[in-house]
């Protein structure tokens, strides 16, 4: 029986890579120009730093990673999200010791094992950054700012921002109260993963797909910010209204991860349905200290490249596939030829193909003009006899002879003429 992919994983197969190269483009060219550099972090970590640097309390710990254990000994898990790794490299490497902040990035594959769905994939790709160093609201904008940038960029339309703050241990700690002290009258119409949240993580309960919006008249952390968190939220949307950047705030968003605190925003879309929140993310000011025991403030977000591939399907194309020139051969000595040729081309930074299938003259012209090349160069038996070949410009039609004798570098010639043209 032929062996399949697994569950929730796909194939990037060629055409839709095109697509990919362009999206991750786009989010290097943003980076550089905000001052973001790229980090690479391994694609498996020990347990232990998702369970500390993520949280006990969330899905992903809880449900999604795919643990193993090597040879008896220690446990590993494959990579659900791309902050924990980050801050770990961020202590270890001490790179708090440069002069802050430490602006960061990195495209990654992540791995959940969640039930898959459009949107949705056990292996899937995150683009993400982080801020090292600061705690100014300023910084939480930018951060939004280059999400913006990229949807710009790509043309992706009707994304909404939503921002919330979700506090800080200083002030959460007497709206938790408050909140289970509400979430105790509603014990029976919660789900079984929201009674767990009730306990662990109260707050999470409101963001619950099933059981959120039940929840009307809940209590929201917002309304309850100590003076410094109110004051960060305050200058948070004064940098976003400087910036021209909209936003709503939505005192619901409190995200899958346990270290965020102060700020917590999404970008929803409204086109991909259950799947529309295309990027993610908050402060996390106590994590350093958490993970590497270097307390360092810290805000980023992670981006589903999946997800924004399927809202931009109308408005980020790839190029066509193209070659400058195909050398159609014939026979074993102008197959020879014919690579010299390609190759002499090929150093000259022009792109080139040639027949590798053995195909009638006829046929390799048919497949020079699906592939959208601009020239031929036609070399049968016939030509390398006469010591003249066909070079064909394939739109016009027109041709000229070039001697095959010292072919390449009439061809080049040829080639820079046909572009003063
Ligand atoms: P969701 O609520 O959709 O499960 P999440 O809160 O688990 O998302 P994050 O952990 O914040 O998502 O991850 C950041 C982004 O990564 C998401 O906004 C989404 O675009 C993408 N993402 C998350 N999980 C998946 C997945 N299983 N498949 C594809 N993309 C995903
Ligand atoms: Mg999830």
């Amino acid at each position: 029986m032929a062996i399949t992919a697994p569950r929730g994983t796909r194939d990037i197969l060629p055409g839709e890579s095109a697509r990919w190269i362009r999206l991750e483009d786009i989010m290097r060219e943003v980076c550089a120009l905000f001052g973001y550099e790229e980090i690479r972090t391994p694609i498996f970590e020990k347990t232990e730093l998702f369970v500390r640097g993520v949280g006990d309390g969330t899905d992903i710990v809880q449900k999604e990673m795919y643990t193993f254990v090597h040879r008896d000994k220690e446990s590993f898990a494959l990579k659900p999200e791309g902050t924990a790794g980050v801050v770990r490299a961020f202590t270890e490497n001490k790179l708090y010791a440069a002069p802050q902040p430490t602006k960061l990035y990195y495209i990654t594959p992540c791995f959940r094992a969640e039930r898959p769905q459009k949107g949705r994939y056990r292996q899937f790709h995150q683009f993400g950054i982080e801020v090292l160093g600061s705690k100014s609201a300023a910084v939480d904008a930018e951060v939004m700012a280059v999400a913006v940038n990229i949807f710009e960029r790509t043309g992706a339309q009707n994304i909404e921002l939503n921002i919330n703050s979700v506090g800080c241990p200083k002030c959460r700690g007497a709206y938790h109260e408050k909140l289970k002290a509400y979430l105790k009258e509603k014990l029976d119409i919660l789900c079984e993963d929201c009674l767990n949240r009730y306990e662990k993580n109260p707050m999470r309960v409101l963001d619950c797909k099933e059981d959120g919006d039940k929840l009307t008249d809940a209590p929201f952390m917002i309304d309850y910010l100590c003076e410094e968190c109110g004051d960060h939220f305050d200058e948070l949307k004064r940098h976003l209204a400087a910036m021209d950047i909209a936003y709503i705030v939505n005192p619901r968003i409190v995200r899958g991860l346990d270290y965020y605190e102060k700020t917590a925003f999404e970008f929803v879309s409204k086109e991909i349905g259950a799947q529309g929140t295309v990027c993610g993310g908050g402060r996390y000011d106590g994590l350093s200290d958490l993970i590497g025991d270097i307390a360092s403030p810290g805000i980023g977000f992670g981006l589903g490249l999946e997800r924004l591939l399927l809202l931009t399907e109308a408005t980020l194309t790839a190029p066509q596939r193209t070659f400058d020139v195909y050398v159609a051969c014939i026979g074993r000595k102008a197959g020879e030829a014919a690579s010299r040729i390609v190759k002499h081309l090929r150093d000259n930074d022009v792109s080139a193909e040639r027949d590798y299938m053995e195909r009638s003259l006829k046929a390799q012209m048919k497949y020079a003009d699906k592939l959208g090349v601009r020239y031929v160069l036609l070399l049968g038996e016939a030509e390398l006899e006469s010591g003249r070949a066909i070079f064909k410009e394939m739109q016009s039609g027109r041709q000229v002879e070039l001697p095959v004798a010292g072919i390449e570098e009439a061809l080049i010639k040829a080639l820079n003429e046909e572009e003063t043209k």
